[in-house]
């Protein structure tokens, strides 16, 4: 890993630095202008946004997905005035550039998806600090990410919040002996009190209108269905070498308490904050120091009371499709997540209904959930294609 020596600027490389965790992230940087410079920004196809942040935080480089974008956004940054220095790229290749050159210290993985795999097993094997948002990588290509890590001694520092609570509740955030069991809080989304038969007919809308959180569609609805939960299970496993039987989910509505780590000797640890994901953001930057993330202090006499209750397996199927890939190991991960993510993207499009996202994500795992789990990224890739090749077939069936 690059020295961080504490009065050098830590130069930051955000991918998806235009979604809500990209967001949140320059917000924490802008706090902290000595301490933190942004060496590149990406944004897809956000370029208006992606402009109006290359002004405030003049990144050295600044990706977006293909040369129609580049274009735009090279007009957008001459009309605004922006420097002239900074180098507009396109593509998979700028994308690794952006993370794996050797100014870069930390990467913040907050591309959605699949599509984060690729940048950010660049910025494993190029040794850099991971503040690793993106957990469908992990999902799906949980031994290929960590072999990566280890091979460019890379460290990985959760941002997912739940992930975070859990590193600051173990020492050096490493599960040792006398860990009895992880339990990841969940919130249970918009519908956990809603009437089962009205769950079949909830628009994207409604899905998306998460009661604690603020968040970019995708996550949003894996949270009303539970399978975010599900992918963190798997995350857990991965990130903290922990078997399934020792991770569980307890449903916490009020979103105070992150999550808790259960000794041997009977201690419970658990982290708690308000909802707002500039809390790990800043933790993951700065640590292990802490620095403001500008979140209001937790007042618990306004919270009052905290409640815990078990989830529901019925009502959230999903979670349990994730046990089940989680228990099965080597591809399963990887297939459900691909499956899930052309569902979702069906479920948004109005294609699909609610309950058809754990169908076609039952079916999928269903039937290719006991392929091997690929030993390289192109071997896990060709499997996510598969997957998602056959996810789209059971999408299209139910839509007729
Ligand atoms: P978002 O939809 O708000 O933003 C996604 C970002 O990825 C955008 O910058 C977008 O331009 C970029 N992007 C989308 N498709 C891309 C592609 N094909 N190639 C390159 N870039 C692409 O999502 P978000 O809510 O910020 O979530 C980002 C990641 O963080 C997800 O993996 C999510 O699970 C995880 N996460 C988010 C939260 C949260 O509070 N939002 C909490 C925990 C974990
Ligand atoms: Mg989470």
């Amino acid at each position: 890993m690059p020295s961080m020596n504490a009065a050098d600027p830590q130069w930051v490389t955000v991918l998806g630095a235009t979604g809500s965790i990209g967001c949140s992230t320059l917000e924490v940087i802008a706090l902290h202008p000595k301490r933190y410079r942004v060496f590149a920004l990406t944004g897809h196809r956000q370029v208006d946004l992606l402009a109006r942040q290359c002004v405030r935080f003049a990144p050295r480089q600044v990706v977006v997905a293909d040369a129609a974008a580049a274009a735009q956004l090279r007009d957008l940054l001459a009309a605004l005035g922006a420097s002239s220095e900074i180098q507009v790229g396109y593509g998979r290749e700028a994308l690794e550039r952006a993370v794996a050159d050797p100014q870069v210290d930390s990467v913040m993985a907050a591309i959605v998806g699949a599509a984060g795999l690729e940048p950010t097993l660049a910025a494993a094997r190029s040794g850099k600090r991971i503040l690793l948002a993106n957990k469908e990588a992990l999902v799906m290509a949980g031994e290929v990410f960590l072999a990566a890590c280890r091979s460019g001694a890379a460290d990985v520092l959760p941002i997912d919040s739940e992930h975070n609570a859990v590193f600051q509740c173990l020492p050096q955030g490493r599960a040792g002996p006398g860990v009895r069991r992880i339990v990841l809080t969940a919130s249970g989304g918009p519908f956990r009190d809603m009437a089962l038969a009205q769950m079949a007919s909830v628009t994207p809308e409604q899905a998306c209108a998460h009661p604690n959180w603020s968040m970019g569609r995708k996550i949003s609805v894996d949270s009303a269905t539970m399978m975010n939960k599900g992918l963190e299970l798997i995350e857990a496993h991965y990130l903290f070498g922990v078997p399934a039987a020792a991770l569980e989910v307890l449903v916490h509505p009020q979103s105070i308490v992150h999550s808790l780590v259960e000794y041997d000797d009977g201690s419970m640890l658990a982290q708690l904050g308000n909802p707002d994901m500039r809390t790990p953001i800043a933790h993951a930057l700065a640590y292990p120091e802490r620095i403001a993330s500008g979140v209001e202090p937790l007042s618990l006499a306004c919270v009052g009371s905290l409640d815990f209750e078990e989830p529901d397996m019925v009502r959230f199927p999903c979670l349990r499709l994730a046990r089940e890939a989680l228990h099965a190991g080597a591809g399963a991960p990887c297939v459900l997540n691909a499956a899930n993510e052309v569902a979702v993207a069906a479920f948004l499009a109005n294609q699909i209904g609610f309950g058809g996202i754990a169908a076609v994500s039952a079916q999928v795992l269903d039937r290719c959930g006991t392929r091997e789990a690929g030993q390289s990224v192109e071997a896990v890739l060709a499997l996510d294609r598969e997957a998602r090749a056959l996810a789209h077939q059971v999408a299209g069936e139910l839509a007729r």
